[in-house]
Formats: structure tokens, C-alpha cells, sequence
């Protein structure tokens, strides 16, 4: 997809809590670009297949379903939220222990992601169409598979001690180093550094920090 001059594509990959959404907001504030956290994308439809009685091992049912899902965005200030048939699934139900432990059995299947890889290209032309001057978008393919071609894109990542407390900050329940040992280990769009990205080792930095190393190019490039 051609990128129209001064219009930006961020891409933002790494594991669970290495920080990528925090980072992803602050830039989106300060470089006016929409925010899109695929994450909530695989967490929504995660949600919303197992509301339907869908289990991610009857891959028969996962095929149906998942092709026959109505996909829309809607804008939630600098965000972009996932409609399924009309509906955002609340934040509560896609951080539920229940998706938790279900989203990356969901998000390995090929035709799970196949379903969202137009709709999450196209947030490109929602960021356009709503007046962004880009999108800056965090998940675990991004720079590999969504967006290749993106003009910036970073992995990050960190220890996963450090990951666990800070999710553990959040208050969240959640099996991260579970999650990462299947995304990584997947035969589709597997976690990983993508050839070219920048790496950047959140362990010891904080978020001011991250976002300043981040930021830094981006509007290098902006000033042009
Ligand atoms: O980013 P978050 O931790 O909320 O993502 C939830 C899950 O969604 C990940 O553990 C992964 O299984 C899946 N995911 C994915 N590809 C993406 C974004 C998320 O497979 N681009």
C-alpha cells in the first residue's frame, strides 16, 4: 500500500508487558498518530468466539465463526476499537482471566489471522480518513507481516522477571511467560525481532525513557 508523504507507520512489536502500550499511546499523543493495539483486536474476537461456545480446539468451529464476523472501527479518542456485528466488546471481558487464557491457543490458528489482516491494514485508511498525520501499532507481527514496509519499526523487549511485575502492578491475572512461549513457538506469524527492526531493552528504562528513544527518529523523519 502506497504511504502518502508525511502520513507515518509505526510499528511497534514485542512480548507481553515489555511495555508496548504505554509507549504506543505516548507517541500517538505526541505525534498525532491513531493508536492501534492489535492485541485488543485477537483479545476481541477471542471474547466473542468463546461467547459463541467456540473453543479454540474444535478448529472446524473456529473456521465458521471467524469468517463470518463483522468487522468495523470505532474511534475511542486517539484508539482504535474493534466492532464485532456492531458491538465493542467491553475492556473488562477482553482482559478476563477466561480471554487470557484463551487468546494465543485463538491467535495461532491461520485462519484466525487471516480474518483480521485486511482489517487491521485497513486501520491505515481509518487513520487517513479521521485526519492522523499516521498510526502507530503495537502486536507481535507488525513489522513482520502487518506491516512490513512500515516507515519505522521497533521490537521491544525486556526481562521477563520485569514483565511480571509489571503486570503484576497493573493488578492484572496474567500467564505472560505462557502466552510468550506460544506466540514465539507458533508456525504462523511466530513473536520475534523482524529483520531490520530496532531493538530496544525496556528492563531498565523507564517509560519516559522508551518513548524518548522512540521518539527521537520519528520526528527526525516529521521535520523533514
Ligand atoms: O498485546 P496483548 O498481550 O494484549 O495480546 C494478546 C495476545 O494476542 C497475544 O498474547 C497474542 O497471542 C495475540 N496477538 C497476536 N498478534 C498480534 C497481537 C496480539 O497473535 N499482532
Amino acid at each position: 500500500m502506497p504511504t502518502p508523504k508525511n502520513f507515518v507507520i509505526v510499528a511497534i512489536d514485542g512480548g507481553a508487558a515489555s511495555g508496548k502500550s504505554s509507549t504506543s499511546r505516548a507517541l500517538s499523543e505526541q505525534f498525532n498518530l491513531l493508536h492501534v493495539d492489535t492485541g485488543s483486536f485477537y483479545r476481541a474476537v477471542t471474547a466473542e468466539l468463546l461467547r459463541r461456545g467456540v473453543a479454540p480446539s474444535d478448529l472446524e468451529a473456529v473456521r465458521r465463526e471467524v469468517g463470518a464476523l463483522e468487522l468495523a472501527t470505532r474511534l475511542n479518542g486517539r484508539s482504535a476499537a474493534m466492532e464485532i456485528g456492531g458491538r465493542v466488546v467491553p475492556e473488562t471481558e477482553i482482559r478476563s482471566r477466561q480471554v487470557n487464557e484463551n487468546v494465543s491457543h485463538f491467535s495461532a490458528i491461520p485462519e484466525v489471522r487471516a480474518a483480521l489482516l485486511d482489517y487491521q491494514r485497513g486501520q491505515a485508511d481509518v487513520a487517513q480518513r479521521h485526519g492522523f498525520r499516521g498510526l502507530v501499532m503495537e502486536g507481535r507481527d507488525i513489522g513482520s507481516v502487518i506491516f512490513p514496509q512500515a516507515d519505522f519499526r521497533f521490537f521491544l523487549h525486556a526481562d521477563p522477571a520485569e514483565r511480571a511485575r509489571r503486570r503484576a502492578l497493573e493488578g492484572g491475572q496474567d500467564s505472560i511467560a505462557e502466552r510468550d512461549r506460544l506466540d514465539s513457538s507458533r508456525q504462523t506469524a511466530p513473536l520475534a525481532c523482524p529483520a531490520g527492526a530496532v531493538a530496544v531493552d525496556t528492563t531498565l528504562l523507564n517509560l519516559e525513557a522508551v518513548v524518548e528513544t522512540l521518539a527521537r527518529p520519528i520526528a527526525a523523519a516529521l521535520a523533514k
